[in-house]
């Protein structure tokens, strides 16, 4: 027999609800005292707890059916004390079916603009229907797909599967002891929107990292930085859900193996977890970070001891305007490509060949080379290939005039990679994610 989801119950001589919300999964409302809930997630990851969530719905465990208007009656009775996910709250949305579009037109959701359809998409808004939206695709075997903003992805070809878009919202103060503070984003704020509104409260150290697109959810991913900072230097931890159990587990620092635009979520863990939030440790006191020239040729007619981090991200977002393509008019995904990273021998043979390489001495004795300079060496900054080309201002974007295709912008940026091994003898890699079916 098919079983229908959700179903709600209620656990007979107590006040306990729930609600089920498939074979595995349950929510869980136990009352705490008379006006409150404490709100659990279950999910039946092994046997025993697969058994008790069975026997909960098949009235074993003394619980009684009730209808939705009675459960939501209930627990709209009460408020929520807390809950094993702090800004995934159970909301009535939370256990409504999922929706499900069939056949979108995924250009408007990425920066690059390329034409791709998907099969099924959803957007989800908590961990509820992250889970939901892991089971449907699971039930189905449709390959999976995580959406962010969309900045850091070139689709090859139409999606087969279901997209994912994450839509969590929500920012929250844990702990504020008038310096520092934890701040937890939900894993679908967009990340500038983030970064203005630490700026306007004062919550500083993000101010560096102005204008990158994408959201909260994705910025751990790979890392973002820009102007001498990166993610690392200001998260906490996250929480992400396990695609296969539908666990919520927390990844601290350590745990997410930092390091140049990577991850752990890149490397061991690609393709295992849909991240929902982000904490980050801010600093009303935070320095400065001014390292970069073209930060200080900005900020030069101010007196020093007068700038502020209004000011730093200020400059950043009126340089990134003056060299990058603004995505809205021109389809791309910032960089396109790393700075590849040499061991000192592999340096030392560029090095001896291309005395003028740009450069930068690493901690450990490797350098990064600016893969922007090898391309422009290589003769590709400016260049325009069918739809598609490299920008003029900076030689590591690539763009899209409009109707190229994922293929069309692959096999240019394939050609760059054969040229400047080519010319350099330097391997380039992708940044951007590159997405195709399996
Ligand atoms: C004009 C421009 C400038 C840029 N400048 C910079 C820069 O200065 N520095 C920099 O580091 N990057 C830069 N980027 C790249 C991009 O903005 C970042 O990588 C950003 O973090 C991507 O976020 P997104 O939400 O758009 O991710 P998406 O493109 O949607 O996804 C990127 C990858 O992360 C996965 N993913 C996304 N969200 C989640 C989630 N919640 N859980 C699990 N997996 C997820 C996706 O499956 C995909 O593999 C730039 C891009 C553009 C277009």
């Amino acid at each position: 027999m098919m079983m229908e989801y959700p179903q709600f119950r209620m656990l007979e001589g107590t006040d306990s609800l729930y609600a089920i919300e498939g074979p595995r999964h349950a929510v869980e409302f136990q009352p705490l005292g008379s006006t409150e809930w404490l709100v659990h997630a279950h999910f039946a990851s092994d046997y025993p707890r697969f058994v008790w969530l069975q026997e909960l719905r098949e009235e074993a465990a003394q619980s009684k059916a009730i209808s939705k208007e009675v459960f939501f009656e209930r627990v709209h009775a009460r408020t929520v004390r807390e809950s094993s996910s702090k800004l995934g709250r159970f909301s009535a949305a939370g256990i409504e079916t999922l929706t499900l579009e069939s056949n979108v037109q995924l250009k408007p959701l990425t920066t690059f603009g390329v034409s791709s359809f998907t099969r099924h998409h959803t957007l989800v808004r908590s961990d509820e229907e992250v889970r939901q939206a892991l089971m449907a695709a699971e039930q189905s075997s449709w390959e999976l797909l995580i959406l962010g903003g969309g900045s850091n992805v070139l689709l090859h070809s139409d999606w087969e599967g279901m997209t994912l878009q994450q839509g969590i919202k929500g920012m929250e103060v844990l702990n504020d002891d008038g310096n520092c503070l934890e701040v937890v984003v939900g894993a679908g704020e967009s990340w500038h929107d983030l970064v203005l509104h630490a700026v306007e409260k004062g919550w500083n150290g993000l101010e560096n990292l102005a204008l990158i697109p994408g959201s909260v959810g994705a910025s751990p991913m790979q890392n973002i930085g820009a102007y001498g900072v990166e993610v690392k230097d200001r998260f906490l931890w996250l929480e992400a859900v396990n695609r296969k159990t539908g666990e919520l587990h927390r990844f601290d620092h350590a745990a997410c193996e930092f390091g140049y635009r990577e991850s752990i979520f890149k490397q061991k863990e690609k393709n295992l977890w849909v991240i929902v939030r982000v904490a980050f440790g801010l600093e009303r006191n935070a320095p400065l970070h001014m390292d970069y020239g073209a930060i200080q040729s900005e900020l030069q007619h101010l007196p020093p001891q007068e700038i502020t981090h209004r000011d730093v991200s200020e400059a950043v977002m009126r340089i990134r305007r003056s060299k990058l393509p603004d995505p809205a008019k021109l389809g791309n995904a910032g960089s396109f490509f790393k700075n590849p990273i040499l061991d000192p021998k592999a340096f030392q043979e560029v090095l001896s060949n291309h005395p003028n390489v740009i450069h930068y001495p690493l901690e450990g004795g490797s350098f990064k080379l600016a893969a922007g300079w090898l391309i422009e060496q290589a003769g590709w900054k400016g260049k325009r290939r069918g739809h598609c080309g490299v920008h003029d201002k900076q030689a590591l974007v690539l763009v899209n005039y409009g109707k190229a295709t994922g293929h069309e912008i692959w096999r240019l940026a394939t050609d760059i990679i054969d040229d400047v091994r080519a010319q350099f003898g330097v391997e380039l890699q992708p940044e951007v994610n590159q997405i195709r079916v399996s």
